[in-house]
């Protein structure tokens, strides 16, 4: 005999049955919705706050800045929504649309993708 996910009890009826009832289901799926929410509205913010620091630095579409003024504006190199690997071996990490690449000497240049 099964028993209920949520609270235990021994499952009467279907033998696919997960939940004693649709209190008990319900009650589970929240709370796996919930942790999986809050993860992800995490990472979400942080991919936020990277793009609106780049925004606000690269607004010409093209531009140079440096490590240390990413990570004084609270830029999180750990999170980005896509690779960009060019031909000529440079690797371009992007937030949505704005780019950057690692320079020489800890400059970074920052660009635009043309959407
Ligand atoms: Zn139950």
């Amino acid at each position: 005999m099964k028993s209920c996910l949520e609270c235990g009890e021994k499952i009467i009826g279907r033998e696919d049955k997960k939940f004693c009832s649709d209190g008990c289901r319900n009650a589970y799926n929240n709370k796996i919705n919930k942790d999986s929410n809050n993860y992800m509205r995490n990472i979400n913010n942080k991919l936020r706050k990277n793009y609106r620091i780049l925004s606000g630095i690269n607004t010409e579409g093209k531009s140079k800045t440096t490590k240390s003024k990413l990570l004084s504006l609270g830029f999180d190199f750990d999170f980005f929504t896509n690779i960009l690997k060019t031909k000529t071996g440079n690797t371009y990490y992007f937030l949505y649309d704005q780019g950057y690449l690692l320079l020489d000497n800890d400059f970074y240049m920052l660009v635009k993708k043309d959407i």
